[in-house]
Formats: C-alpha cells, structure tokens, sequence
C-alpha cells in the first residue's frame, strides 16, 4: 500500500498554498478580461453618444438653416411689401419681381397680393386665387396678422378643394399711413420647405419630418430610407404665428457588437489568453508532479545510498575520483569532500602496495580495467584491511563511456571467519585423529608389548649370559641387536602415533603416495590384525609426486583404511583383503594426477546410507563419529583434488581421491 507523502494537515497546507499561488494571477486575468469586455462596450457607448451629438448638432444645422432661408425670404417680401404700399410696384412688375424670386427659391409655392377687401390683386399664379380659396387656419392667421399688424406665419394645412401640397402661408400686412391697404401671402409648400431648405448630405443619412404642434406630418423627406429610430431629435422651430417640430431620425443602426474589430479582436485574445493559461496551468501541474516523483526519487536514493554497506566510488577516464557514497567514507575514513576529485596517488593507498595500485591504474588510463580483484587500502589511522573490487565502465544515457564505477567491499570480517573456519577445521581433525588413536590405543598397547616384551626377554637372556660367565660379545650382539631392533620399532610406532595426532598448521610440501602409505603401514597393520585382514599395496615407483601436507594425507588414508576394514568384518577369511592402489591418472598432458584407491571386499554401501555418507557426524557404527568421510573429503579437497566412491565389481566398496601430481618430481 502507498503511504501518503505528506500528513493530512501539512498536505491540506501545501494545497492552500497551491490556491494561492494561482488566485492572484487568475484575479489579474478576470480583471483582464472584464477590462476587455468593457472597453469596447464603453467604445460602443461612446460611438452611439458621438452619433447621438453629431445627429443633434446636424439638425440644429438644419433648423438654422431653415430659419436662415425663411428670414431671407421675410426681407425679400417686406421689401416688395413696402414698394407696394410705396405705389412703386404695380401689378406687372410684381409678377415679374415675384417670379424670379420663386426661381431662385422654390420653397416659395406661390404669392398672392390681395387688396383692401381681400380680392387678389396680382399673384405669381396665372389664375390669382381669392382669400377664400385659403384654408382655414390661413383665413384665421390673415385676420389675425391684421389686427396685430405683423406679419404671421399661418398652421400648415391643405388649402381646399385640392389634394396637395399641404402649404404654410406667410401672411404680411400692408398699412399706409396707418391705413389697412391690402396683404401679401407668401405660400410655402412644406415638402418643398424639407426639399430645398435640407442639405442632401443630411438628408441622405436621416428622416426628416415637420409636423404641427399637435404631432400631425406635414412633410417628410426620405432620401436616404426611413428612419431607425436609433438616433433621432426633435427641435421646436417658432415663427412668428405658428410652432413647427422639426424631427430626425437617423438610417444608422446602433454600432453592431461582433462586426466591430476591437469585440472581435478582445473574444481571440481572451480565447488566446485563456488557452495559454490553460496550457501554463497544465504545465506546471505536470512540472510540479514530475518533481514531487523525482524528490521522491531523490530521496528513496539518498536512502538506499546511504544504507549501502558496499562503497560506492566512481571515477572519471583520467581516474579523478567524482562520487563516493557514505559507505565507502566511512571505510577509509576520509569524507566525500576530501576524495572527490582526487587523482591518485590516493590517500587510501597503501605505500607498500603502491606499485600494484599504479599498475591497475595504468591500466585503468589505458581503457582496460580489471573487473574483479583483491587488495588492500588503508583506513586514515592506518589500519590496513582487505577489499574486494568491483569495477565496470560507467555509461551515461547516450550510451557514452564516461568512467568506471567500483564497488567495494570490506572483505576483513569475511577474513577473520575464514580464518577461524580454518582453525577450527584443524582443531576438528586434530580431535578426530585423537578420536581414530583412541580406538587403535588398546591394540597399539598390545603391538608394543610385543618389542617390550621380546626387549625384555632378549635382556634377561643376555644377563643370564653374563651371569654364567658366558658374556662373550659375539655371543652377545644377536642379542642386543635384536634388543635395538625392537626398541626402534617401539619407537617407530610410538613417533608416528606422535606425528600423527600432533596439533599443527597444514604445510604443503612434494610428497610421495609411497612415502605417505609407508609411514602409516604400521598404524594400518594396527588396525588390521584384529580382523585378520590382509593388506595389499600396489604403488608404482615411477609415480610423481602429489603437493600436499603429508600427516593430513595419511589421516585420509588411515580413515579409507580403517573404514575398509571395518566393512569386511563379518567376512569368510578369504575375502578380508584390503588393496590399496596408486595410478596416475592423465587427462591432459599439463594436468596429471595421481589417483589412490583404497579396495575392499566388505558390505557395500546400500543407497540409504550413500545419501548420508559425507555428512558429519553421520554413521552407522555403533561407536561411530561420522567424522571420518567428512575431514577426508575436505582435506582431499583442500588439496585441489576430489574424493569420491564405486561399488567393487567382485563386491564391497572403492573408494578413491585425487591429487593434482606435482611437476618437480622431488620427495620430501
Ligand atoms: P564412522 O566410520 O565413524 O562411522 P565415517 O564418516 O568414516 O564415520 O563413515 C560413515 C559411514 O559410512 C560408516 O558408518 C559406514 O556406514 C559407511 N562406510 C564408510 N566406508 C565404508 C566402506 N568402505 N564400506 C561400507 N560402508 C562404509
């Protein structure tokens, strides 16, 4: 199961800080992206306003304009007013006075001069029309202006009997000395007003309409379509008389969101802005859990490394030390800083092992590299101990050979056990060769009391010699050199027991089978005479010599022996021999080997016992150690050869070792 990295408090932190990191750019981004949004909002509002400004401007424009071109035509038509009640206008004259002025200004419809009683006196018409053919609200404006005694402007209406134009009549009264002599009445025909009175470029753009005070059309103008009613203004135009409203109505739409640049410049960037962060966010996120798995990692290293107990140390191609972990400090006993770096000689050196180093090292430069070897390095207090090298190339990702990697192990604790194996091993043989004395010191008591006996006798015979004044010397030398002769087999067999069973370090020297069976044959005939076995030895002289310690082979031989005859115990007389032969044994001509087999006659091994047969302590002897099998194939071992076991094909068991044959053929 995963252990979470963090405890739950300290990872809810981390989270919290996590937030807060991203808030304060997200706040600047939304506040970004209102600022986006409202900016072309606020350039909308400020382009409609323009618009509405620009609208309003125009048509105050337009109302002076308008105002402008009716004052004019005011003067022109007091100026024909005043020449009339002057008397120097008469009714030719005005038509043609009125009618060039109705050229240049074609909102005048027509003009009428009426007289005194309201009878038209001349008119810019061909047929003069009657104050009666005025329409009603003129009729009231005329009588009006009249009374007042200044000219008036009249509600615009449709004159009656005809269908259009709906005219606006400017009526002017006339007085000399006081004295009511007629009126003027100026006709304006009020889609002409609009037509004339407008600029085009006005008119494209926008509806124009002049009603009357009560909102009622009394013209239009729709050069450029009818309004949208997005823009639009109303101006009161007062004339003397009447009130006109004067409206327009912009053909523009209200400025449009998406077409508009900047909205759709603002929508891409915010996309952009927003996958970008996206893109930042996600980044990170990966960034953050790739680093939380390398701290991990980094950590699980640090770790391992510094629970290694193996040294670490790896080394650049100019063998300059660059990284060695914990365990390997603390062996030699210097720091990493103190050994990073270093090029040898290094301070782990041993002087007196100097020249081995250099030669590895030159070796090293040299691209060739020793895999695995033994030495010794020097602790800082100077301490030497042994080590176990490891060494293999160091490649970098690219497959690049950057160095060599080593490991090192402290091999002296393994050291110190093999040493204390090997001692107990010793001590362990050196007990079972007591242990196999033992077992032959009854009948070793019996074979010296044969020489001490026959010394014993030879001696009281020579002393009765001399007793009875016989003590000639030849007489006696027989005697007494049958005397020595049994002394030196007593000490003969008393040495060998000596040699045998005395504790001492295994020495391998050149040593002859022959030598080896020679001096235990006597031990061997010990063992032997109890059970009347015959012992047979075949040994070629021209055999070479094997290298090994001697007593620890004769122990070999003495157990094969003595286990040989043991198994022929129970036999009929004539099958209790015992052989002992010597071959050499060549598989190639540099490695020969001298092959001992010792032969019986005896039971035989059944498979139950084969299974336990080299084990220790293993026996089917009732007073058996089951130590016997086990130090031969040891000590056999030891001696780089092998032990092992046949069935004898005319019964009982062969068993046979190895010795790799020394090539200087001495004897010791
Ligand atoms: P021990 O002689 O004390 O029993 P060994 O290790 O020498 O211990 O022998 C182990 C056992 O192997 C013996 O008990 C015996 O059963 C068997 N063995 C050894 N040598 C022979 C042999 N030559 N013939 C038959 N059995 C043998």
């Amino acid at each position: 199961m995963n252990t979470p990295l963090l405890s739950p408090p300290a990872a809810d932190i981390s989270h919290r800080r996590h937030l807060l990191r991203w808030l304060i750019p997200i706040l600047l981004v939304l506040l970004f992206l209102l600022t986006l949004i409202w900016l072309p909002q606020q350039a909308q509002r400020m382009e409609s306003s323009e618009r509405q400004e620009q609208l309003i401007a125009d048509s105050l424009w337009v109302e002076q304009a308008i105002r402008f071109q009716l004052s004019r035509d005011d003067e022109s038509m007091r100026l024909i007013g005043s020449e009339i009640v002057n008397g120097h206008l008469n009714k030719e004259q005005f038509r043609g006075r009125l009618n060039a002025l109705l050229r240049n200004n074609r909102e005048l419809y027509r003009v009428t001069w009426f007289d005194v009683h309201g009878k038209p006196v001349a008119s810019t018409d061909d047929y003069p029309i009657s104050r009666d053919q005025l329409s009603a609200p003129s009729q009231e404006t005329e009588e009006h202006s009249r009374n007042i005694r200044r000219p008036l402007y009249s509600a615009p209406a449709i004159p009656p009997g005809i269908a259009e134009p709906t005219l606006m009549d400017y009526h002017i009264p006339l007085f000399r000395d006081q004295h009511y002599v007629g009126s003027l009445v100026a006709s304006y025909s009020m889609s002409r007003v609009l037509n004339e009175m407008v600029p085009w470029w006005f008119a494209q753009d926008n509806e124009i309409t002049l009603t009357d005070i009560d909102d009622k059309v009394v013209a239009r103008r729709t050069a450029g379509g009818p309004g949208l009613s997005v823009y639009t203004h109303r101006r009161e135009l007062e004339l003397p008389g009447v009130t006109l409203r004067l409206q327009t109505n912009s053909t523009k739409s209200a400025p449009k969101l998406l077409p508009n640049l900047l909205v759709g410049s603002v929508i891409v960037l915010s996309l952009g802005l927003l996958w970008s962060l996206w893109a930042l966010w996600r980044d990170i996120s990966r960034r953050l859990t790739a680093e939380g798995a390398l701290q991990h990692e980094v950590s699980f290293r640090t770790a391992m490394e510094n629970s290694l107990v193996t040294g670490m140390r790896a080394r650049d191609l100019e063998g300059r030390i660059t990284y060695v972990n914990p365990a390997f400090c603390k062996m030699v006993g210097y720091n990493a800083a103190e050994l990073v770096g270093k090029i040898p000689p290094m301070p782990y050196w041993a002087p007196e092992a100097m020249d081995e180093y250099q030669e590895r090292f030159t070796k090293v430069l040299a691209g060739r590299v020793t895999p695995q070897f033994e030495t010794i390095f020097q602790r800082r207090d100077g301490e030497r101990f042994p080590v176990l090298i490891f060494e293999s190339p160091l490649v970098d990702d690219n497959g690049r050979h950057t160095g060599w990697m080593g490991s090192i192990l402290d091999v002296s604790d393994r050291r110190r056990v093999e040493d204390l194996n090997r001692k107990q091993e010793e001590r362990l043989q050196a007990g079972a060769r007591l242990a196999s004395m033992g077992e032959i010191a009854s009948t070793l008591a019996h074979e010296l009391n044969q020489p001490l006996a026959a010394i014993s006798s030879y001696t009281t015979g020579a002393l009765n010699m001399m007793q009875s004044g016989r003590a000639d010397p030849a007489a006696l030398q027989p005697a007494l050199e049958k005397i020595k002769a049994q002394a030196q087999r007593a000490g003969h067999v008393i040495r060998s027991v000596h040699q045998f069973v005395k504790k001492r370090t295994p020495e391998r020297h050149p040593v002859l089978i022959k030598t080896i069976v020679d001096n235990i044959s006597p031990l061997i005939e010990l063992q032997a005479q109890p059970f009347f076995v015959v012992i047979q030895t075949v040994i070629p002289a021209s055999l070479p010599a094997v290298l090994g310690d001697a007593v620890l082979l004769e122990q070999v031989l003495l157990n094969l022996t003595r286990n040989a005859i043991q198994a022929m115990a129970s036999n009929v007389p004539e099958r209790r021999i015992l052989r002992i032969t010597a071959a050499l044994d060549s598989d190639t001509a540099s490695h020969q080997s001298v092959v001992v087999s010792v032969i019986d006659q005896g039971h035989g091994i059944p498979p139950d016992v084969a299974a336990g047969l080299f084990s220790p302590f293993f026996s089917t002897k009732a007073d058996g150690m089951g130590m016997g099998l086990n130090i031969c194939r040891t000590t056999i071992e030891f001696h780089g050869g092998t032990l092992t076991y046949a069935d004898n094909p005319t019964g009982g068991t062969i068993f046979r070792f190895s010795l790799p044959a020394h090539s200087s053929a001495t004897t010791t």
